[in-house]
């Protein structure tokens, strides 16, 4: 046993089982803190870290709006969950076509984890960058301009059950052998909803289980009010689905998934990210989500490859795999997906269908 997971179970003898927000935020606070969780010796990958291509036409499309909606002196540009700092470090190369652009970017990534801020300022040698632990930290002041991938996924869920009856919700208790297991708790009263769960209960005719991420909702919730309040794009990519619930809570330990409960803190805990509901949450405009296949052709990832592949033929075969990797829909095509935000006004951000 780790000394985090006897951490864990003195917390659950003290004060009873832990509601699974409370595990899977504990949990991944630890996980993310002790290591560099990214590629091939890690957990799992991510698309900036299978292709350069991702960072660099993410890079353009914000670059492309920041231009046609004025070219603003003074802009934020800020991403939540940069891991390595790899996609920062693309976006911010790519971007140099339009030094204007690179000169009005404040820039500002919100982490939490020591270990991965420091490989973020490694990778961003160079560049004039600050940190904060969450976005509201960072001042409202211009223009947002902001990026995520894969972080939504990140943060912690509650996770109900409504029998047709009562409502049950699900949290983590320790068994007699000391292992964790999952109880789930009869509510007494409904507990404090936002809209989303009764909506969820009423969308489907069976009883299942429907989850929360309160943390995305406020978190995106914050995004919308800054561009309705001063413009700008956001772009989150996740996995996740366009409507629809049910148990999405996984683990992922050296590219494989693995019960949540056998190694807390030692493997990456996620939750599918609820597109639709992000979308509601906003408050502002909001395109897509497009499947992450689409929306990457839209903006010219196969003639970008091909520039790619004729500046480098040495490496031509790992560009084109990575490319594959990040468009098919066997892989990772379809089943993540790119939501964007803008304020009311201003331009429709480049890679989804008018
Ligand atoms: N965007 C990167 C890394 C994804 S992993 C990529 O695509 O490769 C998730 C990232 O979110 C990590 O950087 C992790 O430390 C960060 N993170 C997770 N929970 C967080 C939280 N509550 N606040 C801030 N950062 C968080």
């Amino acid at each position: 046993m780790t000394e985090f997971a006897r951490h864990l179970a003195g917390l659950i003898a003290q004060d009873g089982p832990l509601r699974l927000d409370r595990f899977m935020g504990l949990a991944n606070a630890h996980y993310y803190a002790t290591r560099d969780p990214l590629g091939a010796a890690g957990d799992f990958t991510t698309a900036p870290e299978i292709s350069q291509l991702f960072g660099e036409l993410i890079g353009l499309t914000l670059v492309d709006h920041w231009q046609r909606a004025g070219s603003p002196p003074a802009i934020r540009l800020v991403e939540l969950g940069p891991g390595r700092g790899t996609l920062m470090a693309d976006l911010l190369r790519a971007a140099a076509v339009r030094p204007a652009f690179l000169a009005a970017a404040r820039i500002t990534l919100v982490e939490t984890s020591p270990a991965l801020r420091g490989a973020q300022a490694h990778a961003l040698t160079g560049h004039d960058i600050d940190w904060a632990d969450t976005l509201d930290e960072i001042p409202a002041d211009a223009p947002l301009y902001l990026v995520a991938n894969e972080f939504f996924d990140a943060l912690p869920i509650r996770q109900f059950h409504f029998s047709g009856e009562s409502w049950t919700e699900r949290h983590v208790a320790l068994a007699e052998d000391g292992t964790l297991i999952y109880r789930d708790v009869i509510l007494n009263d409904l507990p404090p909803f936002t809209g989303e769960v009764p909506r969820a209960a009423g969308e489907r005719e069976h009883a299942g289980i429907i989850e929360l991420n309160q943390h995305a909702l406020t978190t995106i919730a914050e995004i919308g009010e800054r561009l309705s309040t001063h413009g700008g794009l956001a772009l989150i990519a996740d996995y996740g689905y366009a409507s629809g619930h049910g148990d999405t809570f996984q683990a992922m330990k050296s590219h494989a998934f693995t019960d949540p409960l056998a190694s807390p803190g030692e493997a990456d805990l996620t939750a599918h990210v609820d597109f639709a509901a992000l979308a509601r949450a906003s408050g502002t405009r909001t395109f897509g989500p497009a499947d992450q296949g689409a929306f990457l052709m839209a903006l010219g990832l196969a003639a970008r490859l091909e520039m790619l592949c004729k500046a480098r033929p040495d490496q031509a075969a790992a560009l084109r795999a990575g490319a594959e990797r990040l468009a098919d829909p066997a892989a990772m095509g379809t089943l993540f997906k790119v939501l964007a935000l803008t304020g009311p006004s201003g331009p429709a951000p480049a890679g989804f269908p008018p």
